[in-house]
C-alpha cells in the first residue's frame, strides 16, 4: 500500500514533461506543480533524453509528436538507460492502438485533448502500479513462478517463456498476462482488468485493454487468451488441466 500517492498528493515526485507545444507543456507543468510535484519541461526529443539523464525523474509525460527524435525514440532511449514509468500523449485513439501494437513500452496512453484532472488521476494510478510491482517483487509470500501449460511466468524476475522461448513483454503487457494467468479459465471483465492492472477507478479505458490483449497475443500466440464477447477475457490455453502444469501431448 502506498498511502502517499493514493492520498491525492504528488509531493516529492519528480516529473519530466516532454511537449513541444509551450501552452500545453506549461499547463501540465503548472498543474503538476500545484499537486506538489517537482517538474521539468523539455520541448524536443533530444532535450528530453538529456533532461531524463540529468534529473532522474520518477515519471515521464511524453508527447509522441516531437521535433527532432519522436516520442517513440525518446521512450526507447530513456528506458534503455533505466526503467521509468512513461505516460504517452497521442493525437488520436488509433495512434494509441498502433503504439501499443508496436510494443513501445510506455505504461499508459492518453489521447488529446484530455482534462488535467484525468491526467493527474492517471499519473497517480501509474505511480501506485509501480509501487505495487515493487512490493510484489519483494513479497516472499507470493509464489513467484506460475507454470500453466507451456507458459512460464516469473513474477519476481518479470520474465515470460513459452516452451523454451523467452518472450519479451512490456511492463503493462506483463502485468496484464500475470493477472489473467492467476485465474486460469476465469473470465475477467475489461473493467476488472482496468481496475487491477491500470488501477483506474472508472471504466473509461476499455479500448486500452483490448489493444494490450492484442499485443500479448501477437507475441505469445493467439491461442492463450479467449475473448468473451462484450464481457472480457480469460487465460485459457487449449491443452491445459487446471490442476497441474504437466506438459501434455496435445498441440
Ligand atoms: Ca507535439
Amino acid at each position: 500500500m502506498s498511502e502517499s500517492t493514493s492520498s491525492g498528493s504528488l509531493d516529492s515526485v519528480r516529473v519530466l514533461v516532454v511537449e513541444d507545444e509551450p501552452t500545453i507543456a506549461t499547463a501540465i507543468a503548472r498543474r503538476l506543480a500545484a499537486e506538489g510535484a517537482r517538474t521539468d519541461v523539455a520541448f524536443n526529443g533530444l532535450e528530453a533524453v538529456d533532461r531524463a539523464l540529468a534529473t532522474r525523474p520518477d515519471l515521464v509525460v511524453l508527447d509522441v509528436m516531437l521535433p527532432g527524435i519522436d516520442g517513440l525514440e525518446v521512450c526507447r532511449r530513456i528506458q534503455g538507460e533505466r526503467p521509468v514509468p512513461v505516460l504517452m500523449l497521442t493525437a488520436r485513439d488509433d495512434e494509441t492502438d498502433k503504439l501499443i501494437g508496436l510494443g513501445v513500452g510506455a505504461d499508459d496512453y492518453m489521447t488529446k485533448p484530455f482534462s488535467m484532472r484525468e491526467l493527474v488521476a492517471r499519473i497517480k494510478a501509474l505511480l501506485r502500479r509501480v509501487e505495487r510491482a515493487k512490493a510484489l517483487a519483494a513479497d516472499t509470500g507470493v509464489t513467484p513462478i506460475l507454470v500453466i501449460g507451456d507458459v512460464t511466468i516469473d513474477r519476481s524476475q518479470r520474465r515470460v517463456r513459452r516452451g523454451d522461448v523467452e518472450v519479451h513483454l512490456t511492463p503493462t503487457e506483463f502485468d496484464l498476462l500475470a493477472f489473467l494467468a492467476t485465474s486460469p479459465r476465469q473470465v475477467l471483465t475489461r473493467e476488472k482488468l482496468l481496475a487491477h492492472v491500470w488501477d483506474w477507478v472508472d471504466g473509461s479505458g476499455t479500448r486500452t485493454v483490448d489493444s494490450h490483449i492484442k499485443a500479448v497475443r501477437r507475441k505469445l500466440g493467439a491461442d492463450l487468451i479467449r475473448t468473451v464477447h462484450g464481457v472480457g477475457y480469460a487465460f485459457e490455453p487449449a491443452d491445459v488441466d487446471t490442476d497441474d502444469g504437466a506438459p501434455s501431448s496435445g498441440v
